[in-house]
């Protein structure tokens, strides 16, 4: 194809992503000088289309960014009023008490809320103080400098056919550059992955590890509801097969949250992360809280869950990580909203700094800083050794073990393990087919649980199909001749979509196929392929899941 020619606009800071990372430094850059040119870019139809989050929210980061944000309107109704943890057998709970956790477990003083009405309501903050911002404009190449340095990113690219040339409606899209160039993508961000590649920033630190997150919203019978009630749940059904578990959060309107999230570092690739879900929602204690309700809403998306030892260096020359694009979930508390706001001021501050002295396209090194030995610090290092310990010890072992650590931190912030290292990447995690059984999940009884493609279509997902799929296969022989063979093709599995299928049909060669228009832009299959084969690139702008309250 010929060289693409593009327009351009000169921006001081471009932020890539309208989380709440990229919003906090938005907010926070105008706040400091209200003549910086800000523009932020978001790949959702509108902002919080693509937010996906529990949500319980700890208000700290908000407190420091906009502090008078229950004067202005802030969408954070339902403040927790009781806060419960389970372990579940098959057929039986066993209730927790609360006074043996650790406090910084304790939600009391959070909100439950959801975080894409909070991003709403924060993008109208932001442009309120004159930031630009552009939902629909997926960024999908990275512009450097003469120096290397990122100065830019494209956006708005529309109209390619499907492999990949110019359509008839082609849109070349814009460059947009900028002194700095904040990535706030969340997390296993497309352009995030390429810089880290880049500049060699997880050089040194743990491997990044995840989890997949799936959530539902269901209108219950009021009579069960019990607004701003957080319930936690481990155990069954996933046993010894994977870590992981759920959250159960009454919101307002007799709506509730049900979620369940699976630590990607499961060995058997016949497991089923969307089936353990559909699964867990007929246990005695959660089907009775379901019964008679609908579930009006379907999505998922991976967390980080490295935590502290995973997070990379988070500046490049000429722009920095933000948020869950470095990972900054706090894993026992399943929290990262905070933390991304926090990182996004911080880096906002620092990005403002440079430029009042004149500088652009170097590194943001106060940022790094302030992420290492800030709040953030603070609130992952106290838990940095719940996960290693749970992905080496198992459940029990890392509730009594982790919990001593935590206890320890917390009261006296040192941490009696040390740091413990993180293991293999969840990809290499996978084990070899042979060696499990596959395993036999009930069918979905269409009342309490559902097939995958019958949820998808309650995320009102949407890519328009004539263009490039992107989902990239780095060599399309793989999943057939490798994967299939080797690990059962786990792609049909464990996308929580349906993206992937195997289809077998007698005489004929197994084929791969690839049904992209389902994607929830969850990233899991650029995660968990055992063969690092899929790479997950943005699709055109606007397309995706348009998610309504989560
Ligand atoms: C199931 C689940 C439950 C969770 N529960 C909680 C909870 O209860 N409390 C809590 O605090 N945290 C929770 N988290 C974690 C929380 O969601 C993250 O920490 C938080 O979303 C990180 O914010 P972010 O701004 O970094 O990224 P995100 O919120 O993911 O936002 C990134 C934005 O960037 C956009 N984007 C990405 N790439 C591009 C691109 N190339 N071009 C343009 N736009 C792009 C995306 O569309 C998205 O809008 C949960 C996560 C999951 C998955």
């Amino acid at each position: 194809m010929a060289e693409i020619e593009r327009e351009s606009m000169e921006y001081d800071v471009v932020i890539v992503g309208a989380g709440p990372a990229g919003l906090s430094a938005a907010i926070r850059l105008k706040q400091l000088d209200p003549d910086l040119g800000v523009v932020v870019l978001e790949k959702g139809s509108e902002v919080g289309a693509h937010i996906l989050s529990g949500a319980v929210l700890d208000p700290c980061g908000l407190n420091a960014l906009i502090p008078d944000w229950k004067e202005k309107g802030a969408p954070l109704n339902t403040p927790v009023t009781e806060d419960n943890f389970y372990l579940l057998g098959e057929g039986g709970h066993m209730r927790i008490p609360n006074w043996p956790m650790p406090p910084l477990m304790n939600n009391h003083g959070n909100y439950i809320v959801s975080m894409g009405n909070v991003c709403r309501w924060m993008a109208e903050q932001a442009e309120g103080l004159g930031v630009e911002i552009f939902p629909g404009m997926a960024c999908s190449e990275l512009v450097y400098g003469e120096n290397g340095e990122v100065k830019g990113v494209v956006a708005g690219e529309f109209g390619k056919n499907p492999d990949g040339t110019p359509g008839p409606a082609y849109e070349p899209g814009m460059e947009l550059h900028g002194k700095y160039v904040l990535l706030g993508e969340g997390v296993r961000g497309s352009l995030s992955k390429e810089v880290m590649a880049k500049y060699e920033l997880s050089r040194g630190h743990c491997p990044q590890k995840f989890g997949l997150g799936m959530k539902e919203i269901w209108e219950i019978d009021p009579e069960k509801h019990r607004e701003g009630t957080v319930t936690h749940t481990m155990g069954w059904p996933l046993g010894s097969n994977a870590g992981g578990g759920s959250f159960i959060y009454h919101l307002e309107n007799n709506q509730v949250y049900v979620g369940f999230v699976v630590h990607l570092n499961y060995e058997n690739p016949y497991l089923f992360p969307y089936m353990e879900f559909q699964r867990f929602k007929h246990h005695p204690m959660v089907a009775e809280l379901l019964k008679g309700g609908k579930r009006v809403a379907y999505g998922a998306r991976a967390i980080s869950e490295g935590g502290w030892q995973s997070i990379p260096k988070v500046t490049f020359p000429g722009g920095a990580l933000l948020g869950c694009s470095a990972g900054l979930v706090n894993v026992p508390r399943i929290k990262g909203n905070h933390n991304a706001m926090l990182s996004g001021k911080a880096a906002a501050e620092a990005a403002h700094a440079a430029i009042q002295a004149g500088r652009s396209g170097d590194e943001l090194t106060t940022y790094e800083d302030d992420l290492r030995s800030g709040p953030v610090a603070k609130d992952l290092k106290r838990v940095r050794n719940v996960k290693p310990l749970w992905s080496k010890l198992g459940m029990a072992a890392s509730l009594a073990l982790g919990g001593f650590d935590m206890w320890v931190a917390n009261l006296t912030g040192w941490n009696p393990l040390g740091t413990l290292r993180h293991g293999k990447s969840d990809a290499a995690a996978t084990g070899e087919a042979s060696k499990f059984q596959p395993i036999d999940y009930p069918k979905p009884d269409g009342k309490l649980s559902f097939d995958r493609l019958t949820n998808v279509s309650f995320s009102m997902t949407n890519h328009e199909e004539s263009q490039p799929c992107h989902l990239q296969l780095r060599d399309p022989s793989i999943p057939v001749k490798v994967n299939l063979p080797k690990y059962a093709e786990p792609a049909q599995r464990y996308c929580p979509a349906g993206v992937y299928e195997v289809v077998e049909e007698e005489g004929k060669e197994p084929r791969f196929v690839i049904n992209f228009q389902n994607c929830v832009h969850c990233k899991t299959c650029d995660i968990k392929d055992p063969s690092q084969n899929i790479n997950w690139v943005t699709p055109q702008g606007g397309d995706g899941p348009n998610y309504p309250n989560m």
